[in-house]
């Protein structure tokens, strides 16, 4: 039977874009996909740096575009004295209510722990929020044998800050770090298996049917039909080519033909 889980496609687009920037895109994406409006879309995420996520999330409302505007980051706690963190609270302020969590760029760079990330995933899910939960081996745990062992520890960390009753709620995004900016995709099958795999460690601890889980890493316009024809795969969280309005808008088409 066909999965009922809607597709997502996300498009994240790290520290890129000034305010015109991400107006311009907004408006040509959302010409791209008006004529095809009637059909049954995937949910399309639109994740701008900080700055311009009132620009993007008021342009598409102007345009009647039915994008979500998400942050790529947040602290976990409320408010406080954490110079330069942006909160759960002040992202509700601005109307957004998704948020991208543990990036591997975040986890590398800014020294984001697994438990920070859980923490971040708990605090989105108690405002009401949607978290996309970014998970994926380094290129040393794959050659070492050790993809399995890592995603497991990343998954069930975030599963010790939820409630079984959350689970639909939250989106998990699987993303191999050696594939992310780098073009080398990850083979479709595999990044299935790996899919798959979270999907059996969620259900150990309750109903995965509703989560959804995203490739990420390299996914362009003409590898997106192999990854989303796969049975576990509910779309993809792109870099690089959610930049141009053109190469995003492809990567949409492709996955409306395989999940609609
Ligand atoms: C990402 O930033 O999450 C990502 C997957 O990047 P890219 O598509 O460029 O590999």
């Amino acid at each position: 039977m066909a999965s009922t889980r809607r597709p997502i496609i996300a498009g994240n687009w790290k520290m890129y874009k000034t305010t015109q920037e991400a107006a311009a895109f907004t408006k040509a994406l959302w010409e791209k996909i008006q004529p095809h409006a009637g059909a049954s879309l995937p949910e399309i995420v639109i994740c701008p740096p900080y700055t311009a996520l009132t620009t993007v999330k008021t342009s598409s409302a102007d345009l009647k575009a039915p994008f979500i505007t998400a942050a790529q980051n947040m602290e976990s706690r409320d408010n406080g004295a954490y110079t330069g963190e942006v909160s759960p609270l002040m992202l509700l302020d601005l109307g957004i209510r998704w948020v991208v969590i543990g990036h591997s760029e975040r986890r590398q760079y800014f020294n984001e722990t697994d438990e920070s990330v859980a923490q971040k995933t708990g605090a989105a899910l108690k405002h009401g929020m949607t978290p996309i939960v970014c998970v994926g081996e380094a290129l040393q745990d794959r050659e070492n044998g050790l993809t399995d062992r890592v995603i497991e520890q990343q998954v069930r960390a975030v599963l010790t800050q939820i409630t079984a009753a959350a689970l639909p709620k939250i989106v998990i995004a699987y993303e191999p770090v050696w594939a992310i900016g780098t073009g080398k995709v990850c083979d479709a099958t595999e990044a299935n298996r790996v899919c798959a795999l979270i999907r059996h460690f969620i259900s150990e601890y309750g109903n995965a049917e509703q989560t959804r889980i995203l490739y990420g890493g390299s996914v362009k316009p003409d590898n997106t039909h192999a990854l989303m024809s796969q049975s576990d795969i509910d779309g993809g969280l792109v870099g690089g080519a959610s930049l141009e309005a053109d190469s995003f808008f492809g990567i949409i088409e492709q996955a409306c033909l395989v999940k609609a």
